[in-house]
C-alpha cells in the first residue's frame, strides 16, 4: 500500500454517501485539490450491493425514501438504472400473519393515532421517549415496538419524540434493480479516493490541518468529516484539540441496529405471492419483517432491528436463519423448510467502520443534529446522515449533507 503523504485543499474522511456527495461537489467546482480517505477496501459505507446468488442484494440502504424528493432518483434514472416504483406494504397486511381484516384495520387506526399523538407531544417544551405515548397494555404495543426497531433501529423507549417528528417522509419509496450500492459505486467512479486509509487523528492546532492515516499523514486546508456518529463518540477518530461538543452530540445520536438476512426460496415452492410483505408475529417484539420474492427474485429478504438484532448478531448467521425459518414455517407451513437456504446476513453493529445501522436521537437530544453539523473555525466541516436536519438515517440525507458541507468548505476557501 503506497504512502499517501500529501497536501490538498480539502480532505474528506469517509467514502460513504456523504463523502461521495461532498467529493462530487468539490470535483464539480474544479478549482480545489481533493482527497477522500476511506477506512474500508471499498466505497459506499452503509450502502453496499452484493450478488452472492446472481442477483443484487443491498446489505444496507435499499430504498430511495421520499423518492419524489430524493435527488438520487433523477441521477439514477439518468445513469440508466432501472427504477422500481411499486409501493412497499410495510407492516400493513397483518391478515397475512394470521390477523382478521377487522384486526388489521384496528392496527392501522392505532398506528395513525400514535402518529398524531407523537406530533402533539413533539410540540410540548420537554422532549420524551416515544414509548411514553403507548397506551398501557395496548393490544399493538409489541408490534409498535418492533416497527420502531425496524424504522429507528431502536425500541420506543430509546427514541426522542421531537427528533422522530422532524424526519420528513413523502411516502414514496422506490428501489433500483441493480442495487442502491451499485449507484453509489458508480457515483464514486473517478473520484480521488484512497482506500484502506483509516484516519485516527485530526490535528487542527496549526494553520494547516494534519490527518494521521494508516497510510501516512495528509495535510489539508479544510476537512470534511463524514464518519458515523459511533466513530466520533467512540473517539476512533480523535481531534486535537479535542472537540467535546462533537463527542457529546454524537453520543446523543447513537446508531441503532438493523440487519438483513437474505434467504433463497426456490421457485418450486407453491402458493406464495411475489413482492409480498409481511411480519413474522403481531404479538412479539422479537420478530422479523419479510419481503417474499421481492422484484420477482427467488428469495426472501428478512429485516430485524433493535436489541433483538444486536442479540442475533452476536449469536451469528445460523441463529438468525433458524429464527427466520421458524417464523416462516408458522406463516407458510412446514413445507417451506425444504425450499429455503441462507444466502447472506449482515452484522452492522459488529462492523468496525459502522458500529450500527443509522442514527436516532435519545430523548432530549433532538438538537444534537445541529450541534454535530456545525463547522469548527470554518475549517472543519461535518456531514453524514446524522447531520441531516430532516432526512437523517437515510442515504439521500447523507448525500445532501455532503453537498452542503462541500459548499461551505468551498465558500470558506474562497474567503481566504
Ligand atoms: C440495514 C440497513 C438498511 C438501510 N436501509 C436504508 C434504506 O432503505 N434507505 C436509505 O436511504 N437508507 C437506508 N439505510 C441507511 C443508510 O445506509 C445510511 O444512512 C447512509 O448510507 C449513511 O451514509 P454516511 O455517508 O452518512 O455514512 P457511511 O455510509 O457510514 O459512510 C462513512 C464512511 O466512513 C468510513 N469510515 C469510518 N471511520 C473511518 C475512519 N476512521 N477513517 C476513514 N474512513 C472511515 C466508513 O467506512 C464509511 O465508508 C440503511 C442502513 C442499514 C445499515
Amino acid at each position: 500500500m503506497n504512502d499517501l503523504s500529501s497536501d490538498v485543499d480539502v480532505a474528506v474522511i469517509g467514502a460513504g454517501a456523504a463523502g461521495i456527495g461532498a467529493a462530487r461537489r468539490l470535483g464539480e467546482a474544479g478549482s480545489v485539490s481533493v482527497l477522500v480517505l476511506e477506512a474500508r477496501d471499498r466505497v459506499g459505507g452503509r450502502v453496499h450491493t452484493i450478488s452472492p446468488a446472481g442477483f443484487p442484494l443491498d446489505r444496507g440502504a435499499e430504498w430511495l425514501h421520499s423518492a419524489d424528493r430524493n435527488p438520487l432518483s433523477p441521477i439514477a434514472q439518468n445513469l440508466g438504472f432501472s427504477v422500481h416504483r411499486r409501493p412497499p406494504e410495510w407492516t400493513t397486511r397483518l391478515r397475512r400473519s394470521g390477523e382478521t381484516v377487522e384486526a388489521e384495520a384496528d392496527w392501522i387506526a392505532t398506528r395513525e393515532a400514535q402518529d398524531r399523538s407523537r406530533r402533539r407531544a413533539a410540540a410540548a417544551p420537554v422532549d420524551r421517549p416515544l414509548a411514553s405515548l403507548l397506551e398501557p397494555g395496548g393490544r399493538w404495543n409489541q408490534l409498535l415496538d418492533a416497527s420502531s426497531s425496524w424504522g429507528n433501529g431502536a425500541e420506543l423507549d430509546r427514541v426522542s419524540v421531537k427528533d422522530y417528528v422532524r424526519y420528513e417522509n413523502s411516502g414514496t419509496n422506490w428501489r433500483l434493480g441493480e442495487g442502491y450500492g451499485r449507484l453509489f459505486a458508480t457515483l464514486a467512479e473517478g473520484l480521488p479516493v484512497a482506500l484502506e486509509a483509516p484516519v485516527s487523528r485530526v490535528d487542527h492546532r496549526g494553520r494547516t490541518i494534519r490527518l494521521d492515516t494508516a497510510r501516512g499523514a495528509v495535510t489539508a486546508a479544510r476537512v470534511i468529516v463524514t464518519v458515523p456518529t459511533s466513530i466520533i463518540s467512540g473517539e476512533i477518530v480523535r481531534f486535537d484539540p479535542p472537540l467535546p461538543e462533537k463527542v457529546a452530540a454524537a453520543t446523543g445520536l447513537p446508531l441503532g441496529v438493523d440487519d438483513k438476512l437474505f434467504i433463497s426460496l426456490d421457485n418450486a415452492f407453491p402458493g406464495v405471492e411475489h413482492n409480498m410483505f409481511l411480519v413474522g408475529s403481531t404479538t412479539r417484539r422479537e420478530t422479523m419483517s419479510y419481503q417474499v420474492r421481492p422484484l420477482d427474485r427467488p428469495a426472501i429478504y428478512c429485516f430485524l432491528g433493535g436489541r433483538f438484532a444486536a442479540g442475533l448478531e452476536r449469536e451469528g448467521e445460523a441463529a438468525m436463519f433458524s429464527f427466520a425459518a421458524e417464523e416462516l414455517t408458522r406463516l407458510f407451513g412446514n413445507g417451506v423448510r425444504r425450499h429455503i437456504a441462507p444466502l447472506a446476513a449482515t452484522a452492522w453493529l459488529h462492523d468496525p467502520w459502522a458500529r450500527g445501522s443509522y442514527s436516532y436521537a435519545l430523548p432530549g437530544h433532538a438538537d444534537d443534529r445541529a450541534v454535530l453539523a456545525a463547522p469548527v473555525d470554518d475549517r472543519l466541516f461535518f456531514a453524514g446522515e446524522a447531520c441531516s436536519p430532516n432526512f437523517f438515517s437515510t442515504a439521500h440525507g447523507a448525500y445532501l449533507s455532503g453537498i452542503t458541507a462541500a459548499d461551505a468548505a468551498l465558500a470558506s476557501l474562497s474567503a481566504r
